[in-house]
């Protein structure tokens, strides 16, 4: 019998924990390991937000995948995903195929339009390091624009963000940080750019607990983030977004939307079965009707036994699944019995930006304020530790003494 073959799509959370898991758990002679990723380098796509509003350098959110991964055990393949063919157990690429024995899909999300008009077309989304600093590099173009132009309207200024869910938030919070630092870059008041948050439903950050949304809230709105709840996004047109049954019209320069996401459409377009835009999987983490295909991440909707919901798509739900994901596999070439997943549940802090964040760790214990932002680099390090040790929480890590 041949070596089977583990093909791993997407180097993201998921895909990374995963290849690192089957690393440590599996000989190479057990299994042959292939990661397929777009790119050389993975990202932190919890970062997105910070290299979208200009805080931090692209760089720092970018880790080169062989300074992590151990090419001499994993085949790296920069290419990318275009179909899955399940039956016959292939994968095709931009520049080649793939034949696999058991497949890791871990492709993560982009934006859901739901269909609104112009949203396609114009509006921008945190959703790789390009187009997060395609986003940075739009709202520097706006200032620099306004101050070249003859008569320039102030409208040009105006940011506005859809969606007020944790992407939302985040990054509003480092809109707030960042539009003072280009105000004096370029000369412009601070009072004249807007800084503009749309939701549908009448709360921001659903989930989250009262109090803690009230202290989001007041901090976002002291740094001048305006709130715009309750009000649903009609339309999207290159220099303005239609809200509201009155169909009222509100110019800006900038339209980041960050109100849905749903699993890469690669899922989809390959057959397999979506709920709400993800495979709904099985408790081992399978796609259904095909038990040597595991989906992972913003792909997949795992359910909570508890509430009959599935859980939100997080960076730490992606990790944890990436165990149970590898330990299933290796049961599956060794013998043995598969293990369930179970998410466990290490709270959730939203940073704010600058020394702000709040959120609630353990057992629901709130922080606010510099102690949820040490607990947020805690996390962020942690992440850090897993994939690469000590050396990379060095060159990479959040952690810096106040
Ligand atoms: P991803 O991390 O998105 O990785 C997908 C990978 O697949 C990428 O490397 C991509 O390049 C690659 N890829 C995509 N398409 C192809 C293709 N066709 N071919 C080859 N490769 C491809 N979660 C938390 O737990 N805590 C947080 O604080 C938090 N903050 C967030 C802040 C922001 C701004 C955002 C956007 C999300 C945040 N999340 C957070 C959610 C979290 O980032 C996602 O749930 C998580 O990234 C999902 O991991 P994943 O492995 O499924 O996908």
């Amino acid at each position: 019998t041949t070596t089977p073959h583990i093909v791993v799509l997407g180097a993201g959370y998921a895909g990374m924990m995963t290849t690192k898991r089957l690393i440590q758990q599996l000989a190479p002679h057990e299994a042959q390991i292939t990661l397929v990723n777009k790119h050389n380098y993975h990202y932190q796509t919890t970062w997105l937000h910070e290299v979208a509003a200009g805080t931090i350098d692209v760089n720092r959110s970018r880790i080169m995948i062989s300074d992590v991964i151990n090419t001499k055990r994993v085949h790296l393949v920069q290419d990318t995903v275009e179909r899955i063919k399940a039956d016959e157990k292939k994968v095709l690429l931009q520049n080649g195929e793939l034949d696999y024995d058991y497949l890791v899909i871990g492709l993560g999300f982009e934006k859901a339009t739901f269909g609104i008009p112009g949203m396609d077309e114009h509006a921008f989304s945190i959703q790789s390091v390009d187009t997060s600093r395609m986003i940075r590099d739009h709202i520097e173009y706006q200032f620099s624009r306004y101050k070249t132009e003859d008569n320039p309207s102030d409208d040009i200024l105006t940011i506005i963000v859809g969606g007020a869910g944790f992407t939302g938030i985040e990054f509003v919070g480092e809109l707030a940080e960042r539009i003072p630092v280009l105000c004096k870059k370029y000369d412009i008041p601070r009072k004249k750019v807007k800084i503009i948050n749309i939701e549908a439903t009448p709360t921001i950050l659903p989930n989250f607990d009262e109090e803690l949304l009230e202290y989001a809230q007041r901090s976002l709105k002291a740094r001048g983030v305006q709130f715009r709840l309750g009000t649903m996004i009609k339309e999207v047109k290159k220099d303005a977004v239609i809200v509201g049954d009155d169909m009222e019209e509100i110019k800006a320069g900038t339209f980041v939307w960050t109100g849905g996401v749903q699993a890469n459409r690669i899922v989809g377009e390959s057959g397999f079965e979506l709920t709400k835009g993800k495979v709904n999987v099985d408790t081992m983490l399978r796609a259904p009707g095909h038990d040597d295909v595991f989906i992972l991440g913003d792909c997949a909707w795992v359910m909570n036994k508890d509430t009959g919901r599935p859980y939100p798509p997080t960076a730490q739900i992606a990790i944890q699944e990436a165990d149970v994901c590898a330990h299933n596999i290796k049961t599956m070439i060794q013998g043995g019995t598969l293990r369930e997943f179970t998410f466990d549940d290490k709270g959730t802090v939203a940073s704010l930006g600058g020394s702000e964040a709040m959120g609630t760790v353990f057992d629901g214990h709130k922080l606010y304020g510099l102690q949820a932002k040490v607990m947020k680099h805690v996390i962020d390090d942690r992440y850090l530790f897993l994939l690469g040790g000590p050396g990379l929480v060095l060159k990479k890590g959040k952690f810096r003494p106040f």
